[in-house]
């Protein structure tokens, strides 16, 4: 989501006559758009501005100006702090109103000093922000759901990000209208809790996100939807059934459990039970056999036992994941979790982290070598590292090299949908070979209106 509002960013500073740049220390302006969500995450931001100050302060010993931002969740729990640490950040802004960026720009040219917006404004961000300046890339990210209200015990994201706000359907239908023209083929929804996604259509009646996922997939051009993050209790009967109606719908979906252990599900204020998440999964495997999943765990959790560790380790080996995310807990200020004195020593975390990374590495390895020999479509993305290879994507959200068809242009080729035929498994991509290459030059090259085929 921070790709996505980063890029938001650059939408409204376009007018005020700034573009991106590939080099910090030369910007006339320089943004760390920041995450709160684990104690890692935001310590990078104090060694990033400490990094930055030198730039900032030969620049303005050359008589001119480096303004530098400090925007997303960290801005928005740790403002004042962040000022006190690094009193020569101009502005410091939250995920809720960086539609009034240039507003505060203004403000820090006139004041000289710095300026600080984290509060959560009634006016919805997105009913300010201009249209798209930049073409997407044929992957594009487009937000339709912010905050949440589910207070798991862990988490920063309520105390971050604010309420649960879901956009209007016709707002994100635009939205997606207008990527689709500028060149997107595939779109990945994106909110904390993305499944929580409720609105009114178009027709007056009240939508949830199976029924938004229909009306994105009849977009002419669109070949490929996702949806991420989503939460095991928002997944309801139609979403499930979407699964299986929507060949647009990728057939892999990243599920949080974050642990195997009903007494930890219950501590994480989780709101179910490891049952009802296989539940889940065996629906949604009935409604789309292919689905791979992906999920997220955290390891030691306060009062995690080595009982609810080992259930967790049950709960990974009965699934089976595609990949997925585990973290060791970071205790987060203002949390529940974070208050209480059965916090896991650090040497205990990390031996049961070790253990969790090490089933879903051998998971994913499995999981990617079952991939080859199968023909499956892939999205071209753009040149591949080296000449006359080509980058793509898999349905299952792997990066896949492949050589492309002689005498063409990788360039002309992006955004197609092509069949390829799997030839190999490395730990996170794959290799792939055009499935007509022998043909004529772009020969079996999808063209960006028909539709993506599931995979054989
Ligand atoms: N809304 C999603 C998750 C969003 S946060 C859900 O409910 O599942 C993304 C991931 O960060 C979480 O799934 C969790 O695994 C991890 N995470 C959040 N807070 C954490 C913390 N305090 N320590 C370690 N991992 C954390
Ligand atoms: Fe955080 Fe997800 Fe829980 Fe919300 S549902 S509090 S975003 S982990």
């Amino acid at each position: 989501m921070n790709v996505y509002d980063s890029g938001r960013m650059a939408d409204v500073l376009a007018p005020l006559g700034y573009a991106p740049s590939d080099e910090a220390e030369s910007a006339d302006m320089v943004i760390l758009n920041t995450c709160h969500i684990r104690e890692k995450a935001a310590e990078k931001l104090f060694s990033e501005l400490g990094r930055l100050r030198p730039a900032k302060q030969a620049r303005e010993a050359e008589g001119g100006r480096m303004v530098v931002a400090v925007a997303g969740c960290v801005a928005q729990a740790e403002g004042e702090e962040i000022l006190r640490r690094a009193p020569w950040v101009d502005l410091v802004l939250g995920p809720q109103t960086y539609h009034r960026l240039p507003e505060m720009v203004a403000r820090a040219a006139r004041a000289g000093g710095a300026v600080i917006d984290t509060e959560f404004p009634v006016e919805p961000k997105f009913d300010h922000l201009p249209d798209a300046a930049a073409a997407p890339g044929p992957i594009a990210f487009l937000t339709i759901q912010e905050g949440c209200d589910k207070f798991c015990s862990f988490c920063v994201v309520p105390y971050t990000r604010g309420a649960e706000f879901s956009r209007p359907a016709a707002a994100v239908l635009a939205e997606a209208r207008r990527l689709v023209a500028a060149g997107a083929r595939e779109i990945a929804l994106l909110g904390q809790n993305v499944n929580a996604w409720h609105g009114e259509g178009p027709d007056g009646s009240p939508w949830g996100l199976g029924r938004l996922l229909r009306a994105l997939a009849a977009i002419p051009g669109l070949a490929r939807l996702r949806y991420t993050t989503s939460h095991p209790r928002d997944m309801d009967d139609d979403l499930i059934a979407a699964h299986g109606e929507l060949p647009q719908l990728m057939p892999f979906l990243h599920l949080p459990v974050q642990s195997g252990s009903d007494r930890m599900l219950r501590a994480m204020n989780r709101g179910h039970a490891a049952a009802d998440f296989l539940r889940i999964v065996e629906k949604l495997r009935a409604a789309r056999p292919d689905l791979a999943l992906s999920s997220d765990f955290i390891a030691g959790h306060p009062g995690e036992s080595d009982a609810d560790h080992a259930a967790t380790m049950a709960l990974i080996r009965e699934v089976g994941f595609a990949q997925a995310f585990s973290f060791k807990y970071s205790p987060r200020p203002g949390t529940p979790a974070a208050g209480t004195a059965l916090q896991i020593p650090e040497a205990v975390k990390d031996a049961r982290l070790a253990e969790i990374q090490a089933l879903l590495r051998a998971q994913q390895d499995a999981f990617n070598r079952s991939r080859v020999g199968l023909a499956c479509d892939v999205l071209l993305t753009g040149p591949g590292r080296h000449p006359g290879q080509l980058a793509a994507r898999s349905p299952w959200l792997q990066p896949v090299h492949l050589r492309g068809p002689d005498g063409v242009a990788p360039e002309a080729l992006v955004g197609r949908v092509v069949p390829v035929r799997i030839l190999a498994a490395h730990p996170n991509s794959l290799s792939a070979a055009l499935i007509d290459a022998d043909a004529a030059p772009g020969a079996g090259m999808g063209q960006p209106e028909e539709t993506e085929v599931a995979c054989a």
